[in-house]
């Protein structure tokens, strides 16, 4: 997740910054930080760990300024080691920069091995790396910013969200097929960047639009200027977002994340019936879909899972022994509810099979009599190269065995999933036909390197 803020009031930039980063903790649990800029001069502070864990109000009180940006980070390239935290600072010949990178770039390796040809020293792991050094170099041969930027923009390719802070400008791009979000919001006389709008709830923002897809904003003393930048391409919104990765109370693009659940429930009731007593949602990411479902069917939507309030996204924890621990420590069944009961267990996805094999064991051993899973998103058959943790086919479990396979593997008495035809007409408001659905079908907006599906394993083991 990214935040950025050019503080034009009283506020305290550092703490606006903190709080939008709160909001934004979904997006990533392994690290987070901010930098600042006070005069011109950037400082910062970055860890591994959440956001109140990285920061206390003395941290907070020691970086000053009225420029900030701000990260929450789970990796999808390089590791979770604190080197690999963002923001990223670094000097070029421009002064002091600093950049904060959500998704991800297919073509960063070799952009990489290019630079380290010519001599180029990294100090990270990250595709973000790459794009500080582009930025660097291009920075060299003019300082105009928009003419660096748009230099970079020509030869990174891929999903990205940036925010940068330079000297005093806080700068916002969204990649030029707009895969992952990047909206602007105001608060008193001072803009606002951040990946959802939900940030901009939280620190009393008010939400002005979505960035473009290929824009860059500046944004400097209280005016912002757009440049809508000549790589445009069709829109292609990771519709991943919309099922899982975004939080409900944000909306991106003109469609209501809440609105695209509770939509995907009521249509998989419409294609996938069955009987039963209640509908359940594995919470947090399936409770939506399953208040739609119940909706739609009339069966009655009940509370049988329990989560531990104070155990973060599971699937977010890097290795999978961890992720097969951490469902039974999140998630408890109740008897109470579940004993003798025929339930339909609703979840956004199946990816790897771990989490819906521990529910359905738990519901069965606390008395459910059938439990029918139905899943509001279709199949996960291939991995995503643009920011989401969906790693290669062999981990893929819906890329391995047919749908009755994986009902059988996971102990369920049906197992549906939504089609991709429903799924599409999920996001109510958004431009049609805008979507990027390549886990789902492998059609990807942009040809994708072979190589990159071993980094991802490898990354992943
Ligand atoms: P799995 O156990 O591998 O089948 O993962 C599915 C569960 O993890 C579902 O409950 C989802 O809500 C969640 N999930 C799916 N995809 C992701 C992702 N890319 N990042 C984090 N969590 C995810």
């Amino acid at each position: 997740g990214v935040f950025g803020i050019s503080n034009m009031d009283d506020f305290d930039t550092a703490q606006i910054t903190y709080f939008g980063l709160y909001a934004l903790q979904h997006r990533g649990q392994e690290s987070c930080g901010i930098a600042i800029s006070k005069n011109g001069e950037i400082t910062g502070h970055k860890g591994i760990g959440l956001v109140p864990e990285v920061f206390s109000e003395k941290i907070l009180d020691r970086l000053e300024g009225n420029v900030a940006i701000g990260h929450t980070r789970y990796s999808t390239t390089g590791g979770s080691s604190v080197e690999n935290c963002q923001p990223l600072i670094f000097t070029y010949k421009g002064g002091k920069m600093a950049l904060a990178h959500n998704g991800n770039l297919i073509n960063a390796s070799k952009i990489r091995y290019e630079l380290e040809d010519k001599g180029a020293i990294f100090q990270t792991s990250t595709d973000s790396e790459v794009i500080a050094n582009l930025i660097s170099r291009n920075g060299l041969k003019c300082s105009d910013l928009v003419e660096v930027l748009t230099k970079t923009m020509e030869v990174i390719e891929g999903a990205y969200a940036l925010v940068i802070l330079a000297k005093n400008t806080l700068v916002g791009i969204r990649d030029p097929w707009g895969m992952r979000p990047l909206c602007l919001g105001k608060i008193g006389n001072s803009y606002v960047l951040a990946s959802e709008n939900c940030a901009f709830d939280v620190i009393g923002a008010e939400f002005i639009r979505d960035i473009d897809p290929g824009e860059i904003v500046l944004i400097e003393g209280g005016s912002i200027t757009s440049i809508k930048s000549k790589f445009n391409k069709p829109h292609r919104f990771c519709i991943f977002e919309h099922i899982y990765f975004a939080r409900p109370d944000s909306s991106i693009d003109g469609a209501s994340i809440y609105r695209s659940r509770l939509e995907a429930g009521k249509l998989l009731a419409i294609e996938s019936p069955v009987e039963a007593d209640m509908v359940v949602g594995v919470p947090d990411s399936g409770i939506t879909a399953a208040i739609g479902y119940s909706r739609q069917s009339g069966i009655p939507y009940g509370e049988a899972l329990i989560k531990n309030r104070y155990v973060g996204r599971t699937f977010i924890q890097p290795t999978q022994q961890l992720r097969e621990r951490s469902v039974g420590i999140k998630l408890n069944a109740l008897r109470e509810e579940i004993e003798g009961k025929r339930i339909i267990i609703i979840d956004d996805s199946i990816v790897r099979g771990t989490t819906s094999y521990k529910i359905i064991q738990m519901l069965k051993n606390a008395g459910a009599k059938e439990v029918h899973m139905r899943i509001s998103s279709p199949p996960v058959l291939n991995p995503c190269y643009f920011g989401i943790d969906i790693s290669s086919k062999e981990h893929l479990i819906a890329a391995n065995y047919s749908i009755e396979e994986i009902r059988k593997s996971i102990n369920a008495d049906t197992l549906a999933f939504l089609s991709v035809e429903s799924l599409l007409k999920t996001p109510i408001g958004a431009p049609v036909n805008c979507f990027c659905t390549g886990c789902f079908t492998g059609e990807y907006p942009m040809k994708v390197p072979m190589h990159l599906g071993k980094d991802i394993l490898e990354k992943n083991c």
